[in-house]
């Protein structure tokens, strides 16, 4: 079956496709079990990381969407024409939820 890749996140912890539902969203398979059998503890707080990880075929940057926790994080590698996380309780509105622009 063929991937879909610029609809689906990866996960740069696990290097897993993020298409599990979970409370938060899609997550990868090992970060919903992590989710579920351990929940992170503290505040949650989640950015875009400012530097890209890496480029797509025509060399677009494709930005990381962190969630944070004091115990735990979750780094999604994005498609490059993606500029919201679902994940994000803010995105509609509020500017940090959209990856930084560079150009
Ligand atoms: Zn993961």
């Amino acid at each position: 079956m063929k991937q879909e890749f610029p609809h689906v996140t990866h996960c740069l912890t696990h290097q897993r496709p993020e298409d599990q539902t979970s409370m938060l969203g899609l997550v990868c398979v090992e970060c919903k079990h992590r989710l579920y059998a351990a929940p992170p503890s503290g505040n949650r707080r989640s950015f875009w990381e400012s530097q890209p990880a890496a480029y797509s075929l025509d060399r677009r940057p494709c930005f990381v969407y962190t969630l944070m926790w004091d115990d735990f994080r979750i780094r999604s590698l994005h498609a490059a024409e993606s500029v919201v996380d679902a994940r994000s309780p803010l995105h509609a509105e509020n500017s940090e939820s959209s990856p930084p622009n560079l150009f």
